[in-house]
């Protein structure tokens, strides 16, 4: 079995500069605290209600790190430096909060231009879109239950959001590019799901063009996927599987303890890792009908794709199989992995920086609570600030 060497840090960091080591190591030194990233979050939280500019602080500091810009163009030179290492980028426009339909069309415009670029660019594989960008979220909530009456204005809410997402699914076919749509939170999904189910038989029946979100971190996912697989086959359509563990664990948590149901999230890590691992298989073994996006930062769950490609003899750049991080997020996978000749793709997130404000927090929080990942980070950073030394 070919092992994937995450440790080579020449490689993982082959276009960063001393500066950008040192202030990327700067930047996980304080995320790494607990007590910073919650009294920041608190701050940007009270800052962004009471619309006190946040700019000053934010911009150089966690949006330099993680985001690629305000606007596509910003983004364009990143996504070249990318190429260099054959690593293949997605323009994510990360904006949230939109409350209007005026505010929902305009970031649907947003987002047909992303699958523009992607269909002219060739170091942009994937166009992706969040559902809560284009729709009040309330209305997702309230109609993802069954007998729940809408409102005439939720309903017309609603007919818009299908409306929109059946446009870019529509673009996005006729310009033969592959569209992911995110997973949210597990009370919206189920409305996303209903509708993305309804694309994937609208536009996949030659080849996955929309691609929707597992987060293998809910109890119900593993038998979803292979629901789906199954309908799937009965109905003649492709499959675009985007796997991620879940990014909303706590809050998900924590909204079943107060609404009194059972939490739908796996009861530890092993669970979710193991559904994970699981999905990925599953999804193996119906490549025939799928392609995957492995969405992790994970490194045993990117040598068990890396395994499973090998055991069902496919090359490691086989175009139906992806890996994927975030920008600014473990650059030891992506740059080994393309080295290594594996499809590897960063989303780069990007817009103005009070409306991708949430997404930085969530950031920030994930580099805090997962174990050992900023200090993997970290000690990567030292280890090739120290090769770099000695080599002087
Ligand atoms: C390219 C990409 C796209 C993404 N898109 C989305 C998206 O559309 N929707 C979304 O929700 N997230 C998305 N994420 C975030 C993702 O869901 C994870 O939060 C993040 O990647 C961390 O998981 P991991 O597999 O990288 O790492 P790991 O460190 O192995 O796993 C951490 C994750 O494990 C789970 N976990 C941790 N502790 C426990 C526990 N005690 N019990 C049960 N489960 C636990 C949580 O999901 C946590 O985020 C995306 C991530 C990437 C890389």
């Amino acid at each position: 079995m070919q092992k994937i060497d995450f440790t080579n840090t020449e490689i993982a960091f082959n276009d960063k500069t001393n500066g950008d080591l040192a202030w990327a190591k700067h930047l996980f030194t304080i995320i790494k605290s607990p007590l910073m990233v919650k009294t920041g979050k608190h701050l940007l939280n009270i800052a962004l209600t009471i619309r006190f500019p946040i700019r000053w602080i934010v911009k150089p500091t966690l949006y330099r790190h993680f985001v690629g810009g305000e606007t596509i163009d910003k983004c364009l030179p990143r996504v070249e430096k990318l190429s260099n290492s054959k690593v293949k980028s997605i323009l994510d426009y990360s904006v949230e909060g939109a409350d209007s339909e005026k505010a929902f069309n305009a970031v649907f415009d947003e987002i047909v231009r992303t699958i523009e670029i992607t269909a002219q660019n060739p170091n942009v594989e994937f166009a992706v879109f969040k559902p809560t960008a284009l729709v009040f979220p309330d209305i997702l909530k309230k109609s993802g239950f069954d007998n729940v009456d809408l409102s005439e204005l939720e309903t017309k809410g609603l007919d818009n959001f299908i409306s929109r997402v059946d446009q870019l699914c529509q673009i996005a076919h006729d310009r033969d590019v592959k569209l992911l749509i995110d997973a949210e939170d597990v009370w919206y999904q189920q409305s996303i799901d209903n509708v993305v189910v309804a694309m994937m038989k609208k536009y996949n029946g030659k080849k996955p063009i929309v691609w929707n979100t597992w987060q293998m971190y809910r109890t119900d996912r593993l038998q979803n996927l292979d629901e789906t697989f199954q309908n799937a086959r009965n109905d003649n359509y492709f499959v675009g599987v985007k796997f991620v563990r879940g990014a909303y664990m706590e809050k998900e948590r924590k909204r079943a303890i107060t609404g009194k149901y059972p939490s739908p999230i796996h009861p530890n890590k092993e669970a979710t890792d193991k559904a994970y691992d699981d999905g990925l298989t599953l999804a193996m073994e119906n490549i025939d009908i799928c392609e995957i996006f492995n969405g992790t930062h994970n490194e045993n769950s990117v040598q068990l794709l890396v395994n499973r490609i090998e055991n069902k003899k496919l090359e490691p750049n086989d175009s139906r199989i992806w890996f994927s991080q975030l920008y600014g997020m473990s650059d030891h996978i992506s740059y080994n992995l393309a080295h290594a000749g594996y499809n590897v793709v960063k989303y780069i997130p990007y817009g103005p920086v009070r409306s991708v404000a949430p997404y930085l927090i969530r950031r920030a929080e994930e580099n805090t609570s997962i174990k050992g990942q900023t200090n993997r980070e970290l000690s990567l950073l030292l280890q090739e600030l120290k090769r770099r030394k000695k080599e002087l």
